[in-house]
């Protein structure tokens, strides 16, 4: 079966119908999903398996038949590794059908048929009885239903609805128990994620500054998780203002309340700052004696042997509502509020218990000033890079005349400020929301106009000739890097009523490329094959085939910053767009080769883009620098930079074996707006 979707082109800004086969999120799914980055995950593997045996056993000895009930089954992985163990029987749960259909093949393929029956239900539909899908209730509880944040997959309801329905009362359960931990630290750079921090506009007639509204100020912010690598984070970035305590834990073997509540700690300051941010982490213990512990403590934290990559499961950074000084050893509460699915935290200085207690507010953050849900994290991390912002500056300054008329096109951007403050004539703004001209007087200086840019009338913009065209550009629509380019259609769609002498800022972007090999992050598309001697390839035969679904493999984003990478490459320019011409009708393409000048895996090429604002004035997204001889990578840490894998890795070991160079062929189609990249080894 067909069905018709309808969504903007992110590039090009058309309206468009695609045919997409029913199949079409399935593959998606599948594609980008986590699966094969868990089975990747030795640490994780190898004691749940330790978790499960020791649980396997504990009911053997105490004369019982072992059943298992596996909720979220996957491959069956968990599932199997219990029926080796001597497990009776399993019930393998599994709502999403494609997974459940490849647990079908794989627990077949291993000859676990008689022993795991797998279900194709949420956990929550599943009955229990003679004519049940399952015949008793189990005595062991196993699931692997756990996100960076531990509880946004849902873990507790389904824990909830299990120990009312499906297991018996006193059952094991693998894992046994999770704790959540946090840490209150002090951290610019986090904090510059969350608010945004005056910005500073230098002109010929004297400092002016651009301040965030009193509700932006104050606003609580949004509830969906931060979930970063924190290991990437070098400690210079933030200050560690308590020791690391425990703010929670779950036993899964009890039965477990979902509803909302709140926990709450004393803190005694280690050293005197500003509390802005809660840094936070989870540990599973597979086993009641906590022998058998698979943690996600960062770095500083644990020690280095313990150290397992992994993506599934990373670190949380939670915003405080408002930064608070707290002094070395003054104690203060920290209060973890929770619904069934995420965590939210605030900070009480010390009073009478009766007090502190009486403040604590269970409801979840919402944003009340809009920037929060315009903007995300990275994002505000950029409009407050003070580097990036006077880049800007400094192009508008070169361009701008007392007469310009000014259009800017980017989404909640700061430019038509910069601008104003610059010195131009009129600046005019295509937004759907007002963030900032309220808070600095500059309603009637900056014109908001509420339609899409590419839909602009002479009405709009007052009979009124541009020019300057601005942009960052950035839209909230782009999720490669060259989606960007919807800046350039926006200018082809504007061009009549842009003066003949206009400027267009910036005047043209370039695509650039490097292949690069990665330290991590090659593990979330490279086949498994085993796990733990379980025959899992029919799920890599599935990711497989879902990667191939569209003719042509795309590339993927990812914020290069999280994960180390080495250029085996120089970086290359392959494509330049001319901002000041039109977008053509004929395609762009170039084809080339780029010599390897390393020794290292070819996991695949990453792709950026580069903006030039003005003569000698660029902005550039992705290769901030190549910082030593090992070929070690710094990038932009607030973009999201495209990457290709390969689908076969070039491994060399010494340089006179290497295949010299590596061709590509990159063609942006100007129609459609889609860059399609060819490699060769
Ligand atoms: N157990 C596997 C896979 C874990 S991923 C392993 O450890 O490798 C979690 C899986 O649980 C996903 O496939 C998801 O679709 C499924 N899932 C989550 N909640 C569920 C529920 N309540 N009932 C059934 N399946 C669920």
């Amino acid at each position: 079966m067909k069905t018709f979707c309808g969504r903007a082109n992110p590039t090009t800004g058309a309206m468009e119908w695609l045919e997409e086969d029913e199949n079409y999120d399935y593959h998606q799914e599948i594609a980008r999903s986590r699966y094969a980055d868990m089975l990747h995950d030795k640490d994780r593997n190898t004691k749940y398996y330790q978790g499960i045996r020791a649980a396997v056993s504990r009911v053997k000895e105490r004369g019982e038949k072992a059943i298992v009930l596996d909720i979220g089954t996957g491959t069956g992985l968990l599932s199997m590794m219990a029926a080796s163990a001597g497990a009776d029987f399993c019930y393998a749960i599994e709502v999403f059908k494609p997974m459940a259909n490849a647990a079908v093949k794989i627990v077949e393929k291993n000859g676990f048929r008689d022993k795991i029956k797998v279900i194709n239900k949420h956990s929550t539909e599943v009955t229990v009885g003679p004519d049940g899908d399952m015949q008793c209730r189990a005595n062991i509880l196993v699931t692997e239903l756990f996100d960076t944040e531990l509880i946004g997959e849902g873990a507790l309801p389904t824990y909830e609805h299990a120990h009312k329905y499906l297991v018996q009362e006193g059952c094991e359960a693998v894992p046994h128990r999770a704790t959540v931990y946090v840490q209150l630290v002090e951290s610019k750079r986090m904090w510059s994620w969350n608010k945004l921090f005056p910005v500073h506009v230098e002109a010929e007639d004297g400092e002016n500054t651009i301040v965030s509204p009193s509700e932006m100020e104050n606003c609580p912010g949004v509830p969906s998780v931060c979930d970063i690598q924190l290991n990437q984070m070098p400690s210079s970035d933030f200050t560690i203002l308590s020791d690391v305590v425990t703010m929670f834990s779950v036993d899964f073997s009890k039965p477990v309340r979902s509803a909302s509540t709140y926990y709450r700690v004393q803190l005694e300051p280690v050293k005197s700052g500003k509390a802005q941010i809660v840094l936070s982490w989870w540990d599973i213990d597979m086993d009641p004696s906590g022998m058998i512990n698979c943690t996600m403590a960062p770095y500083w934290v644990k020690s280095t042997s313990a150290f397992q990559w992994r993506d599934h499961w990373m670190q949380c950074v939670y915003f405080l509502p408002n930064e608070e000084p707290v002094l070395q050893g003054e104690k203060v509460y920290l209060t973890a509020c929770r619904d069934e699915y995420s965590v939210w935290y605030t900070l009480q200085k010390a009073r009478g218990e009766e007090e502190t207690k009486a403040d604590v507010r269970v409801e979840s953050p919402v944003c009340r000033c809009q920037a929060h849900l315009l903007w995300n994290r990275p994002r505000f991390g950029e409009l407050n890079d003070q580097n990036r912002t006077q880049q800007y500056v400094k192009s508008l300054m070169k361009v701008l005349k007392t007469d310009s008329v000014c259009l800017c096109i980017s989404d909640g951007s700061l430019l038509p400020m910069l601008a104003h403050y610059l010195g131009a004539k009129q600046c005019m703004h295509p937004a759907r929301i007002d963030l900032y001209h309220c808070a600095n007087n500059l309603e009637d200086k900056i014109k908001i106009i509420e339609a899409r840019p590419e839909l602009l009338t002479s009405s709009h913009l007052e009979d009124k000739k541009i020019s300057v065209l601005v942009g960052e550009p950035f839209f909230t629509t782009s999720l490669l890097p060259w989606h960007n380019l919807y800046f350039w259609y926006v200018r082809t769609a504007v061009t009549s009523h842009l003066t003949s002498n206009v400027t267009v800022l910036p005047q043209s972007a370039s695509l650039h490329m490097m292949i690069v090999e990665f330290q991590d992050l090659w593990r979330i598309r490279s086949p498994c094959g085993t796990c733990e001697g379980f025959d899992v390839q029919t799920m890599d035969d599935m990711i497989n085939n879902s990667l191939n679904f569209r003719e042509s493999k795309e590339a993927e984003p990812h914020p290069l910053w999280e994960y180390p990478c080495k250029s085996l490459s120089d970086p290359q320019k392959v494509l330049t767009f001319d901002f000041r011409k039109t977008v053509p009708q004929h395609c762009l393409s170039a084809e080339g080769s780029v010599d390897l000048l390393r020794k290292g895996k070819s996991h695949g090429a990453v792709l950026w883009m580069e903006y030039h604002l003005a003569a000698d004035i660029s902005v550039n997204t992705g290769l901030m620098q190549i910082s030593n001889e090992k070929g070690n990578c710094e990038w932009n840490p607030h973009c999201k930079q495209a990457v290709y894998f390969f689908s076969s890795v070039i491994e060399s070991e010494t340089l006179s074996d290497l295949p010299s160079a590596v061709t590509y062929a990159i063609n942006f189609n100007t129609k459609t707006g889609e860059i399609a990249m060819d490699f060769k080894l």
